[in-house]
């Protein structure tokens, strides 16, 4: 079997209404994914997180290196690509690039295989894992405590036991936010904060002691990534754990992460850190140090069905008896595409989402609402 054809899409969603983080506002969505066609019929798809259309012309411009190869050799073609592009692209859109061919040949293998892509990395180790529920984003709403509230009521009322809330407004707004919206869900529910880097080590310290009585999960990304140390001894004085991963590349920069235990929990996007064959290192790496991985998941069904195939290969961590849940991030904004893209919807029941068993990712394309979307 030969790789005949690789074609990077960017689909295009105009959202009806704009909503912001702590560094800018969405009004429109764009998700790069990728078709590769094999010479003997088999099609898989992968997906990229990063600037969709600077993703797509990095795809084009590596793709003639690997056509031809045999698609089931996924680490040879890995090194393959990451070798084209090391000398200047060990972290951003080159590492997307490679991320999106590499789990579309995830895809076919499980194709050709007629097996899940979780049993080829080894086996799934649950049958069921729990979403949380990522939103209760920013507006310019002159009632935006109060909107939150509603909205974290709301997703409580849909089953979800965890949910995550932006912070990063400012020390003042975000201290309010939190606790208003605690206090609407109760102490049942599990609470997890996302400032996106917004804040200094002081800032971001202070906003932890603020709300260390708040029963917070994790405080996502409280610092800038370059800020290795600053991770760390944030890290030793916060008595909210710490969760970072989404702006980091390849095992060399996780590797990094760990060795100077920045964080409690490890957040690789499986679509920017290198695929799912860097993804299954970055969490062998993680497992040596007893860091627990949640990956940061983003985009369309092929990037979500992609993360529930990696995240029920997770092992176990401590191991015991009656396991703890493994999580899934599960974006609650508005997000046409992610359902439209793929001709199954994402079922949650009692809280859950199933563990896949179809063959490959477990995704079928719509390619008629492709063509609509593209651009
Ligand atoms: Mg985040």
């Amino acid at each position: 079997m030969k790789i005949s054809k690789i074609i990077p899409y960017v689909l295009n969603e105009d959202l009806e209404k704009e909503f912001f983080f702590s560094q800018w506002e969405y009004s429109n969505r764009k998700i790069c994914i990728v078709k590769i066609i094999c010479d003997d019929g088999i099609v898989g798809w992968g997906e990229a997180y990063g600037p969709a259309p600077v993703v797509k012309e990095s795809i084009n411009y590596i793709k003639q290196n690997i056509i031809g190869m045999n698609p089931l050799e996924s680490d040879v073609i890995w090194s393959t690509l990451f070798r084209r592009v090391h000398d200047y692209g060990r972290s951003g859109v080159f590492v997307s690039a490679i991320s999106a061919i590499d789990i579309a040949l995830w895809d076919i293998k499980g194709k050709y295989h007629k097996l899940p892509v979780s049993t080829l990395l080894g086996g799934s180790y649950r049958e069921k894992i729990r979403p949380y529920a990522t939103g209760l984003y920013f507006s310019d709403s002159k009632t935006l405590t109060n909107d939150l509230c509603n909205e974290a009521l709301e997703y409580v009322n849909e089953g979800f036991k965890s949910i995550k809330m932006k912070v990063g407004l400012n020390l003042k707004d975000d201290i309010t936010n939190v606790k208003a919206v605690r206090n609407a869900i109760g102490p049942d529910i599990e609470l997890m904060i996302d400032s996106n880097h917004a804040y200094s080590y002081d800032e971001a310290l202070k906003l932890s002691k603020k709300l260390e009585d708040q029963d917070i999960k994790w405080f996502e990304e409280p610092l800038s990534p370059e800020f290795y140390d600053q991770y760390s001894e944030f890290k030793s004085k916060s008595l909210i754990p710490v969760a970072a991963g989404e702006c980091e590349y390849l095992r060399y920069g996780f590797q990094k992460l760990l060795d100077k235990n920045c964080v409690d929990f490890l957040q690789m996007d499986i679509c920017s850190c290198g695929g799912l064959t860097e993804a299954k290192r970055i969490s062998a790496l993680s497992s040596t140090k007893g860091v627990k991985v949640i990956p940061h998941t983003w985009g369309s069904g092929i990037a979500f069905y992609t993360a529930i195939n990696f995240i029920s290969n997770l092992e176990p961590m401590p191991g015991r008896l009656y396991m703890e849940d493994a999580y899934i991030e599960y974006d609650r904004t508005e997000n046409k595409i992610r359902e439209n893209i793929i001709k199954d919807n994402i079922i949650m029941k009692d809280g859950y989402i199933s563990v896949n068993d179809k063959p490959g990712l477990g995704v079928d394309v719509d390619d008629t609402y492709l063509n609509e979307i593209k651009i």
